[in-house]
């Protein structure tokens, strides 16, 4: 009988406990360390994504803010812990998605303490610090460039943006780069034919002076994850950047080898 007491009490405490817990987590909880990548689960996803959803291309220059501007070089500008907070509107296998982008990141540096929010739990309003709050916006895929907001800092991936390429993609521009193509000695590499790019979109061509970015010394790359194709933001089907060879550019979805290095120097690790 005195153990059957005994164990009533126990299970009482266990479940004391828990509802503590559970309150704490209401509240908002901190972020968990990201799960480990099953290359074989995202290439399934991605395949089945692939064969139901159209891909969008990335248009981050179209909302770059003024205080993004100088981001880059700036350091201030830079993450110590990249946070994440995924929207409660993506379904399990969109997270696993977004998990394995940021997983494949964090191998690159593993200086910066990448974690994410597990489903069903939250940053608390108050919140202090900075974290990337992912979110279906139904404007494509965009993200500012480097840490620029306090709190949330909004990163937009909607379902034609759901492949690791892609995630990645717009994760290191928040991580404080931009497009290849926007680099200073861009010229020297491709040419930029503007009269067949949609008119008003001009501006996502925009090159940057040695002031605004840096190249970390790593040589230009038409292959970098951060490269448009050839027919970005074209409005006539005819290219808009062709290699100084008349090489075509191809939509990459793997890192090369030159944003692994580049990702490394910006943040020293
Ligand atoms: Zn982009």
């Amino acid at each position: 009988m005195r153990a059957f007491f005994i164990a009533i009490t126990v299970l009482q405490f266990l479940e004391a406990i828990n509802t503590a817990s559970l309150s704490a987590k209401s509240k908002g909880s901190l972020p968990e360390t990201l799960e480990p990548e099953d290359r074989a689960v995202t290439r399934a996803i991605e395949a089945e994504i692939r064969a139901k959803t159209k891909r969008v291309a990335c248009s981050s220059d179209e909302i770059d803010s003024p205080a993004a501007r100088n981001g880059i070089i700036s350091t201030k500008a830079r993450w110590e812990d990249f946070y994440i907070y995924i929207g409660e509107e993506y379904s399990d296998k969109h997270r696993t998605l977004i998990n394995n982008a940021a997983y494949r990141l964090s191998q690159v540096i593993p200086c910066v303490d990448f974690r994410i929010w597990r489903k069903g739990e939250k940053p608390s309003e108050d919140y202090e610090g900075t974290y990337l709050h992912v979110m279906k916006t139904g404007e494509g895929c965009w993200s500012y460039t480097g840490k620029v907001f306090e709190g949330a800092q909004n990163i937009s991936l909607d379902n034609g943006c759901m492949s690791v390429g892609t995630i990645m993609h717009e994760m290191i521009h928040a991580l404080g780069f931009r497009h290849e193509q926007c680099r200073p000695d861009r010229d020297d590499y491709i040419t930029i034919y503007l009269q067949n790019v949609i008119p008003g979109k001009e501006h996502n061509f925009k090159k940057y002076s040695y002031q605004e970015v840096t190249t970390y010394n790593v040589t230009y790359d038409t292959k970098s994850l951060m490269h448009y194709d050839s027919y970005a933001f074209s409005g006539n089907e005819k290219p808009t950047m062709l290699t100084k060879t008349g090489g075509k550019i191809a939509d990459p979805e793997e890192l090369a080898p030159g944003d692994i290095t580049k990702l490394k120097r910006m943040y020293n690790c």
